[in-house]
């Protein structure tokens, strides 16, 4: 096999990621820890962790004395020597928060957005956000970038905005690269459902099964876990959910297809009977469990945490009751762990995973 350079560094970032994902899953770790969950080497775990604490990223938690063998030490994440913010981009708000190294959240703000808002008016709100939040002293340093989870369809490849639905200023738009430099912040951009189903995967931790995240927040999206790591599909187009048809006669959706789930549930809301919208989610969310196969349906979305306890009833009546499936197929159906904030959240966690993590890595299982 031939080394180069490129191999050396791809490999000690993967060996730092992993001892990073244990210092995630656990509360406090020893070298140990990490030799029997990644398979490493003793000596190069020891080499990782003794850069990881040189760049502040984790501590020493004082020192382990086992009744027989050496003492050993006991190490943990600094929660707070980094940082990245998240905006989760709606079609009349923005939604910023902060988050640090183990996913907490520590500062949420939402500010309207004009309507059919251009590139340059959300670079600004960005821009003026973002600087309100890292007022606090010295955060800049430790800001890891900036995640934006925005409306579909978007390339999330070449962090393209390709036709944001109901944004007629966002064709083909390189959001990334344009917020970039106008931030001078790395940035990382993805569908909002996308973002938000990371978040919830970020917080179940190794336990989380194939899952999907059901926003209703200006339309239907849905966010997919699967395998282990966040689906996107061919054309990182995945989660265009809403526009999956229920009504064949149904009315005309702004997709140009007729009786989408969208536009059927967007009728039944408007006219303020929420039970039947509740139900017309409930009808689509069933159609997914049979297609995919589901452990975990994460309810989400300003839109729909407004009536929260609507949608979890008729969402879970209908996967528990009206389907007939057999006692072991269980699907869990919650509302989302973080709010409204789990999109914007999701989109910080995906530039502290692109930075200090590997996508998937979250199954990992340590041995205590
Ligand atoms: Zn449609």
């Amino acid at each position: 096999m031939i080394r180069t350079t490129a191999d050396v560094t791809f490999l000690r970032g993967y060996n730092q990621a992993l001892v990073m994902a244990v210092g995630r899953t656990v509360r406090t770790f020893e070298r140990s820890t990490i030799v029997n969950a990644t398979g490493l080497t003793p000596q190069a775990v020891s080499k990782v962790i003794a850069r990881l604490v040189a760049d502040g990223l984790i501590r020493s938690a004082g020192v382990r004395r086992p009744g027989i063998g050496k003492p050993a030490v006991v190490y943990e994440l600094v929660p707070d020597s980094r940082y990245a913010i998240g905006a989760h981009v709606a079609r009349r708000t923005l939604r910023l928060v902060l988050v640090d190294l183990a996913g907490t959240v520590h500062h949420s703000a939402v500010r309207p957005l004009p309507s059919d808002f251009t590139p340059a008016q959300l670079l600004d709100a960005l821009k003026s956000g973002i600087d309100a939040i890292t007022g606090i002293d010295g955060l800049r340093d430790r800001l890891t970038g900036l995640g934006i989870g925005m409306i579909g369809p978007l390339d999330h490849e070449n962090g393209l905005v390709r036709d944001a639905h109901g944004l007629r200023h966002w064709h083909d738009v390189p959001l990334r690269e344009i917020a970039e430099a106008h931030l001078g912040l790395p940035v990382h951009l993805d569908k909002e459902v996308t973002a938000g189903i990371t978040a919830e995967a970020w917080r179940h931790g190794g336990k989380f099964g194939d899952a999907a995240l059901i926003m209703i927040e200006s339309g239907i999206g849905g966010g997919f876990w699967l395998g282990g790591a966040a689906h996107r599909g061919a054309h990182t187009n995945a989660g265009e959910f809403g526009h999956t048809v229920v009504d064949l006669d149904g009315p005309l959706c702004v997709c140009g297809r007729h009786g989408c789930l969208e536009i059927v549930h967007s009728h039944a809301a408007e006219a303020g009977d929420i039970p039947r919208a509740a139900r017309v989610l409930a009808v689509g969310v069933v159609n997914l469990l049979q297609t995919l196969d589901l452990a975990h349906v994460v309810l989400a979305g300003a839109d729909l945490l407004r009536h929260a306890e609507v949608y979890l009833a008729a969402v879970e009546k209908a996967v528990h009751a009206d389907v007939r499936r057999a006692d072991w197929l269980t699907t869990d159906v919650t509302l989302s762990s973080l709010g409204a904030d789990v999109m914007a959240a999701g989109a910080a966690m995906q530039v502290l995973d692109e930075h200090y993590g590997i996508p998937g890595l979250a199954q990992l299982q340590p041995h205590a």
